[in-house]
C-alpha cells in the first residue's frame, strides 16, 4: 500500500502510520514523507519502530535524500539504522549523534535543502533531545512536531531527561506559528500548531497549579501527587504520569529555589 495524501495538506506530506499501536504510541508512530514536486529524493522523518514490513513500505516510497529523526525515543527512531541499511546508506540525521548514520547531527537554526526548506528548531522538555521541523516549499509550511506535541491528548515530560521548564519554552516557541499544520509523531495532523501549543500551555499550567495544591495537602513525593493529581489514571500509562509529576515537583523545586525559599522540601522522586 502506497502513502496516502492527506486532506488539507500540500501534496508534498505523506503519511505511513507504523503498526505499533498503543496508549503512548496512540495509533501507532507516525512516519512522515516529503517530496517536492518535481524532485526524486524525498525525506522521511521518523521511521519507527524496527518492523520489516513497515521499513519495506517506507523504502517502496522512495528513493530518499536523508532520514530525519524527532527525538531518540525508541518508538520513533529504532527502524533508522535498518531502513538507511535497506535503503543501501541514506544518512540517518538526528540531534543526538547516537542516533545518526552516515551523517553529522542537526544543529538547530539549520536549513536543511531537500527541494524544501527544512529548518531545524530545538524544542527541548519532551526529551532533551527534541527537534522540530519546519517544512517551507515557499508558498506553504507545515509543522512537524514529534512528541513534543501530539494530535490528540498530552504528550509526557520524561523526567528527568525531559524538562518542564524547557518544555514551557519550547511550546511557547511553537505558539508563534500562527496557521501553520502540524504533523505530529502520533495521532491526527491538526490545522493549526500554534493554537495546539496554546491549549498544551494552558494544560501544563492547570496541571502545575493541581500539583502545588497536592503539596499544600501533604504530597512529597511524585508517586503521592500522581495519586493526588490523576485519581483514574490507566494503570498502562502510570508510569509515564510518575514521570511528568516528577517533571512538575522538579520544575517547582527550582521555582523556590529561586525564589530564595529551601529547594529540599521537595522529594523528586
Ligand atoms: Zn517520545
Amino acid at each position: 500500500m502506497g502513502a496516502a495524501a492527506l486532506d488539507g495538506l500540500p501534496g508534498w506530506v505523506a503519511l505511513l502510520r507504523a503498526p505499533n499501536p498503543g496508549p503512548m504510541t496512540l495509533d501507532g508512530t507516525n512516519t512522515w514523507v516529503l517530496r517536492a514536486p518535481g524532485e526524486a529524493l524525498g525525506v522521511v522523518v521518523d521511521p519507527g519502530p524496527l518492523d520489516e514490513n513497515h521499513l519495506a513500505r517506507i523504502a517502496d516510497n522512495g528513493p530518499y535524500r536523508f532520514i530525519l529523526i524527532t527525538h531518540g525515543h525508541h518508538d520513533h527512531v529504532e527502524g533508522a539504522a535498518r531502513l538507511s541499511e535497506i535503503l543501501g546508506g541514506v544518512p540517518v540525521l538526528a540531534a543526538d549523534p547516537a542516533h545518526c548514520v552516515a551523517g553529522e547531527p542537526l544543529v538547530p537554526g539549520h536549513l536543511l535543502a531537500a527541494g524544501l526548506d527544512i529548518e531545524v528548531l530545538a524544542t527541548p522538555g519532551h526529551t532533551s533531545d527534541s527537534v522540530c521541523f519546519l517544512v517551507d516549499d515557499g508558498d506553504t509550511r507545515v509543522m512537524l512536531t514529534g512528541d513534543t506535541i501530539l494530535g490528540r491528548g498530552t504528550t509526557v515530560v520524561a523526567h528527568p531527561d525531559g524538562d518542564l521548564g524547557a518544555y514551557l519554552g519550547s511550546l511557547e516557541r511553537l505558539s508563534s506559528s500562527e496557521e501553520v499544520p502540524m504533523l505530529p509523531g502520533h495521532g491526527p495532523v491538526r490545522a493549526d500548531v500554534a493554537a495546539v501549543a496554546r491549549e498544551y500551555l494552558d494544560h501544563r499550567r492547570q496541571r502545575l497549579t493541581q500539583v502545588e495544591a497536592a503539596i499544600a495537602a501533604g504530597a512529597q513525593t511524585a508517586e503521592q501527587v500522581v495519586d493526588l493529581v490523576y485519581p483514574d489514571i490507566d494503570p498502562g500509562v502510570r508510569f509515564a504520569a510518575v514521570w511528568s509529576a516528577a517533571a512538575q515537583l522538579d520544575y517547582l523545586n527550582h521555582k523556590i529555589g529561586e525564589s530564595g525559599r529551601p529547594a529540599s522540601r521537595l522529594d523528586p522522586l
